[in-house]
């Protein structure tokens, strides 16, 4: 063990019991709680993290993983990649500071944000942080004025037009501009060491990633062919967070290996990494929030009625987070945020058309529509499952509420993996030949919303 992470930073689940467990008895201790204000709470299943981990090294073995700081900076999280040996992907001099201040080395940290201040750049020069990334001249000129002993990676755009979330809009050279760069570099005693492209997130086709492969195999002749010493291959992020996404990480990771064959075979001396944000965190995390207001709707719908004679109508729920907070994936990922339900609703219950709407003042703060419900209360808990991207950190960044309490929990068999470096599914492959779960799993309890169903992190 390293070091960075102890028995003490998390609450160990023991055979038998799940973090599911943990959250009924955090939200009922939350609802006693004499304080008056009833905050929403994340609890966060570190041994799906490590499990995850397991996945990618046997998936991708020739990639060296990086985490993205950005998608969730928690000290858990961070922690526990410290732990399992990954390096850090940071986009500004906090997130530096926040791996630094854990004791990550700076070799183990890449600037990867190609638009960057001046004294930001200088901190990372102060402290060591040596790769950086560019996709612009000006970049490159600050970089040559700030940070002259910088090794550069080149990020060029990639076709990301089917991706949920497109960066190639705001980051990336064409490949068009990258010889201009590389010999603007070279004139500037620059050195350009390697490649780097992010396919946007939510991308459908695996085959975006082979085509960045192929295209950065042109930039690493170009620049080999004017002297630089390529050999840094990065991947970028954009791999899947949960099991209900799109296209699997296992099918992606095939396309990524067949590309990397090809273009960068075995033995060619590139190193190749990644930087994954949401493939590492999305299922480990999970929100209790409860429920602030609550009002009928009559629903102006002449001759309908219910069932019993009565006049149809919703339900609008109110939440103390929203879509400026944690529920941000609703405006970014088109995502509709699945409740479940803390207390077990009796199937006999009648089920109401309901929506959940955040605290902000405005008409656009709505987690979820077409939800058919049963009766709630002020004061009832809903539950959220893969809430871990974009969610812990960016609150603040996006308006939204105070940072919410996170309660780590791992199982005693993730810990025991996690301190042997051992991967579970080596000694005992199951049929499919994936990794043996590491999470303190629970069952699915009453899923409500009428969107797509997610398969909670535990029985994944
Ligand atoms: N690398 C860079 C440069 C990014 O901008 C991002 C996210 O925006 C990531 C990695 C992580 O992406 P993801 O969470 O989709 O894996």
């Amino acid at each position: 063990m390293a070091g960075y992470l102890s028995e003490s930073d998390f609450v160990m689940v023991e055979e038998g019991f799940s973090t599911r467990d943990l959250l009924e008895e955090l939200t009922l201790g939350a609802s006693q709680a004499t304080t008056g204000k009833v905050a929403a709470f994340f609890v966060a299943d570190l041994g799906a993290v490590v499990r995850k981990h397991f996945c990618f090294l046997k998936c991708l073995p020739r990639v060296r993983p990086f985490y993205a700081v950005k998608c969730n900076s928690s000290p858990g999280v961070l922690k526990v990649l410290a732990e399992l040996g990954l390096g850090f992907s940071c986009a500004n001099k906090a997130e530096m500071e926040l791996v630094q201040r854990i004791g990550v080395p700076a070799s183990k940290i890449i600037y990867t944000n190609p638009c960057k201040q001046i004294v930001q750049i200088k901190y990372a020069a102060k402290h060591g942080i040596r790769l950086l990334s560019f996709d612009n001249e000006m970049e490159l000129a600050k970089v040559v004025k700030s940070h002259p002993s910088a090794k550069m990676v080149l990020s060029i755009a990639t076709d990301d037009s089917h991706s949920l979330s497109r960066l190639s809009l705001k980051f990336g050279a064409s490949l068009k501009s990258c010889r201009h760069l590389l010999e603007n570099a070279k004139r500037s005693h620059m050195e350009v060491v390697g490649v780097s492209f992010h396919i946007g997130s939510g991308c459908p086709d695996p085959q975006a990633y082979a085509q960045s492969i192929a295209d950065a195999r042109l930039v690493f002749e170009m620049g080999t062919e004017l002297g630089h010493r390529m050999h840094i291959l990065d991947l970028g992020g954009g791999f899947p967070g949960m099991e209900g996404d799109k296209v699997r990480f296992e099918e992606i990771a095939s396309v990524i290996n067949s590309a990397l064959d090809l273009y960068f075979p075995e033995g060619c001396g590139v190193d190749i990494l990644a930087e994954l944000g949401r493939y590492y965190v999305t299922s480990a995390f999970t929100v209790a929030v409860s429920i602030v207001a609550k009002k009928e709707v009559l629903l102006d719908q002449p001759g309908r009625e219910e069932e019993n004679g009565s006049a149809p109508k919703t339900i609008v729920y109110h939440l103390d987070e929203g879509v400026y907070g944690i529920f941000n994936s609703v405006l970014f990922d088109d995502i509709c945020p699945t409740p479940t339900l803390q207390k077990k609703s009796s199937t006999e219950q009648p089920l109401y058309s309901s929506s959940l709407w955040g605290p902000a003042a405005d008409g656009c703060d709505c987690v979820a529509e077409g939800l058919w419900l049963p009766q709630l209360h002020v004061g009832d808990w809903l539950v959220f499952d893969n809430m871990g991207a974009y969610t812990v950190g960016t609150g603040s960044l996006l308006g939204g509420t105070q940072a919410c309490r996170i309660t780590y929990a791992m199982s005693r068999m993730a810990w025991e993996a996690l301190r042997g470096q051992l991967l579970p599914a080596e000694q005992d492959e199951d049929a499919e030949g994936v990794c043996k779960p590491l999470s303190c799993g629970w069952e699915i309890t009453d899923t409500l919303c009428v969107g797509p169903v997610f398969t909670p992190a535990s029985i994944m």
